[in-house]
C-alpha cells in the first residue's frame, strides 16, 4: 500500500509540481522583460493571473494525492464494507459511488476558481446560483451516463479479457458522446440561438463551401453568462456537425478574424483532427484499461479489496491520471503539429494577416500570458505557444 501511495506521489504528484514551479520561475523571469503581444498593463495582469492559476494547481495536486491516499489505505476498503456484499447493482453503486464522491471533494477548488479567482480577473460571471445549478446538471449527467457505461461494461465484463471488452465499450461511448454534444449535452448547459446576420452567415457559407464542408446550422452560444474568454468550435459528427460561435466571440474579433478562425476550425475537419484526436485519446484508454486488468494479485491483499471488476475498475480510475500524465505528451505533440497545420490551411483560405490578428485578439482577451516553460509545453500544451505560431506564420506558405 505503502508502494502503491508512493508510486502515484513520485510519478504524479512530484512531476506535476515541478512543471508547475518551472512554469511559475519562466513567467515571473519574463514577466519583468519587455511586454510582447499584449499591452504592458495586460501583460503585467495575465503574468499574475497565470501564477494565481498555478499556485492553485499546486495545491490541487497536493490535494487530489491526499484523496489518493485516503482512498487507498481506508476509503475503499471502508466503502467495500458499507455497501452489502453481492446486491442488486453492487457493482455500479460501488463505482458510481466513488465517481461520484470524487466529484465532491472536487467542488471546493472548482468553487473557488470561478466563483473567485476567474471573478477576480474579470472572466467569470458565475453566480452561486449558476454554479450550483451547473453542479446538478453535471452530478445527474454523471449519475445517467454512468450508470448507463458501468450497466453495459457489467454485461461485457464477464467474457474472457474483461478489459478489453470494457475498453471497447467505454470507446463506443466516447464516440457516440462526441456526436451528440453539440445536439443533446451542450444545450443542457448553454443556450443556443442560430446566427441572425446575414452578412456573416452568407460569409460563413461561402467559407464552408470553399472547404467542402457541410454543417447543420450555425449557432452562438451565450457563454457569456459564465466567462468572457472566446472560443469557437465545430461539433458533432456526421450530419449532426453544428458550427458553434460564442457570443464573445462575436462581439469582440472583426468578422475577418472570425472567418479566419472558423477557416482554422475548417482546417481541423479537413485533416481529419478530430479522428485522430479521438484514436489517440483510444489510445490512451486502451493502455488503462490494459493495466487494469493486468493488476497484480497481491494488490487487492495489500488494499483489503475483493478482486473482482468493481475494484479493478475503481483502481483503474485511481490510476488514470498517472497513466494520462504520461501519455498526455504524446497526444499533446501530435496536437500541436495539427494546429500548424490547420492555421497553415487557414492561411490559404483567409490570409495570414487576418489570422495574427485574430490569434493577438484572442490572446488579449483571454489574459494569456505569452511565454511559457518547455518543460511545461511538452507536458500540458494541445496548442503551440502564440509566439510560435505567429513565427510560423511569417513563413510564406509553400502553397
Ligand atoms: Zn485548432
Amino acid at each position: 500500500m505503502m508502494m502503491f501511495c508512493l508510486c502515484y506521489v513520485l510519478f504524479l504528484t512530484i512531476p506535476s509540481i515541478v512543471i508547475d514551479i518551472l512554469q511559475i520561475y519562466h513567467i515571473k523571469a519574463f514577466a519583468k522583460r519587455q511586454a510582447v503581444i499584449l499591452q504592458p498593463k495586460d501583460y503585467v495582469v495575465s503574468a499574475s493571473y497565470s501564477l494565481a492559476n498555478l499556485r492553485l494547481s499546486i495545491i490541487s495536486h497536493i490535494f487530489e494525492a491526499l484523496i489518493f491516499i485516503a482512498w487507498v489505505s481506508f476509503g475503499l476498503a471502508a466503502w467495500q464494507d458499507f455497501l452489502a456484499e453481492e446486491a442488486a447493482f453492487g457493482f455500479i453503486i460501488f463505482v458510481l459511488g466513488f465517481v461520484l464522491i470524487n466529484a465532491l471533494l472536487q467542488l471546493p477548488l472548482s468553487a473557488y476558481k470561478q466563483l473567485r479567482l476567474d471573478k477576480l480577473y474579470g472572466f467569470s460571471n458565475v453566480t452561486w446560483q449558476i454554479f450550483f445549478i451547473d453542479t446538478l446538471k453535471s452530478f445527474a449527467l454523471i449519475a445517467v451516463f454512468g450508470f448507463l457505461v458501468l450497466w453495459l461494461l457489467l454485461i461485457v465484463m464477464d467474457y474472457a479479457y474483461w478489459w478489453l471488452a470494457g475498453f471497447g465499450v467505454v470507446f463506443l461511448l466516447m464516440v457516440v458522446i462526441n456526436a451528440l454534444y453539440p445536439t443533446l449535452i451542450a444545450p443542457i448547459f448553454n443556450t443556443f440561438t442560430p446566427l441572425n446576420n446575414q452578412n456573416l452567415q452568407d460569409k460563413i457559407q461561402e467559407l464552408m463551401s470553399k472547404a467542402g464542408f457541410k454543417a447543420n446550422g450555425i449557432f452562438v452560444m451565450d457563454a457569456s453568462r459564465r466567462d468572457g474568454r472566446l472560443n469557437a468550435y465545430f461539433g458533432g459528427l456526421g450530419s449532426a456537425k453544428r458550427v458553434v460561435l460564442f457570443d464573445t466571440l462575436l462581439e469582440k474579433v472583426s468578422s475577418e478574424g472570425l472567418l479566419a478562425i472558423l477557416a482554422h476550425e475548417l482546417g481541423h475537419f479537413k485533416h481529419k483532427d478530430i479522428i485522430v484526436n479521438l484514436l489517440l485519446s483510444s489510445v490512451l484508454l486502451f493502455g488503462l484499461f490494459f493495466v487494469a486488468g493486468h493488476l497484480p494479485a497481491g494488490l487487492f491483499d495489500t488494499l483489503r479489496l475483493q478482486n473482482n471488476h468493481a475494484t479493478s475498475l475503481t483502481i483503474l480510475l485511481l490510476i488514470a491520471p498517472i497513466v494520462s500524465f504520461w501519455l498526455m505528451p504524446l497526444i499533446g505533440y501530435f496536437s500541436r503539429k495539427a494546429e500548424y497545420r490547420a492555421d497553415a490551411y487557414s492561411v490559404s483560405l483567409t490570409s495570414a494577416h487576418c489570422l495574427k490578428e485574430a490569434l493577438i485578439r484572442l490572446v488579449n482577451e483571454n489574459k494569456t500570458f505569452p511565454h511559457s516553460h518547455p518543460a511545461y509545453v511538452f507536458f500540458h500544451y494541445t496548442h503551440p505557444p502564440l509566439l510560435d505560431r505567429l513565427k510560423a506564420l511569417d513563413i510564406p506558405q509553400a502553397h
